[in-house]
């Protein structure tokens, strides 16, 4: 059942797309950050990423937490809040908050529609179909203040099970937007096309599964080509479902701790945080241009 129950999310082919464009030398046509204008990453950095790992899993306390901490690399950890792993090991999950990790939200009950024949195992108690979006924002928000408990923060991200944006039928992210920084919901390219252009409440994910390191590195590297960013969303590491080897995990994180100064490794709070300035500041210098230019 649990095995089934995330082949759903992300819901397209992983990898496939990014690594054929990179063979077809897309990299050489985009000149880093040539799309996105005045866009600048901190420290002149060319691209950023976030590694992220969804569902409070075992195998992310027991793997991948230690290889992120050997290598001092700040990774995101999406809990799902019923998961029997929070309440067994609390105090793993506030001490990995206290070394800089983030705790984000990932809902109570990990809702996602029960539409379609891959969707089989959604139990009827936690159907996003059948669950509004008044009640999907009380449940997330009692989240954050569960999270809040654990770890003192009070800004949070949000990653919708599944991917999933309607409750009921309903669009239920825009009732969220108040109490999160950024989301990450919907579908879309493995690598950010556009900074500029991005949306902080519907950022897509690149979630490799069986992903040998060098396909992920791959994936880095394209986004280090655009100037833009890569977010990884992982499940299990070596171990549970959707897994990534330890092996290949660890040669990721080991690139990334190499090559600090190409690549901005840090929680996706962080990430975003810098995204949303640049965003705003950009949006306020083209308001200003015409104004001034008329003076
Ligand atoms: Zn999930």
């Amino acid at each position: 059942m649990r095995r089934s129950f995330v082949l759903a999310f992300p819901p397209r082919p992983l990898l496939a797309a990014a690594l054929t464009a990179v063979v077809a030398g897309s990299l050489a046509a985009a000149p880093a950050g040539a799309q996105d204008g005045a866009f600048r990453w901190p420290n002149g950095a060319r691209a950023a990423v976030s590694l992220a790992y969804d569902d409070a899993l075992d195998s992310q306390l027991d793997h991948a937490i230690p290889a992120l901490d050997r290598h001092g690399i700040r990774g995101t950890f999406y809990l799902q809040l019923s998961n029997p792993a929070v309440a067994r090991r609390m105090g793993e999950w506030r001490a990995a908050a206290r070394r800089g990790h983030e705790l984000g939200n990932h809902s109570l009950f990990h809702q996602c529609s029960g539409t379609g024949t891959d969707r089989a195992w959604v139990e009827a108690h936690r159907n996003l179909d059948t669950t509004t979006p008044e009640q999907m924002r009380d449940q997330v928000l009692l989240g954050n203040t569960m999270l809040e408990a654990i770890d003192g923060q009070r800004e949070r991200t949000y990653t919708a099970p599944c991917g999933d944006m309607l409750a009921a039928g309903r669009s239920y992210l825009p009732a969220l937007r108040d109490a999160f920084v950024a989301i990450k919901a919907g579908g879309g390219a493995d690598v950010v096309p556009s900074m500029a252009r991005l949306d902080p409440y519907a950022v897509a994910v690149a979630g490799p599964v069986n992903a040998s390191g060098q396909e992920m590195i791959a994936l880095v590297r394209q986004a280090a080509a655009r100037g833009t960013m890569v977010a990884f969303t992982f499940h299990g590491i070596g171990g549970d479902y959707l897994s990534v080897s330890a092996q290949a995990h660890e040669e990721l994180v080991r690139f990334l701790a190499q090559h600090r100064q190409e690549y901005w490794t840090d929680t996706f709070l962080n990430i975003m945080k810098h995204v949303r300035g640049e965003q705003a500041a950009s949006q306020a210098a083209s308001q200003a241009a015409p104004k001034s230019a008329s003076q």
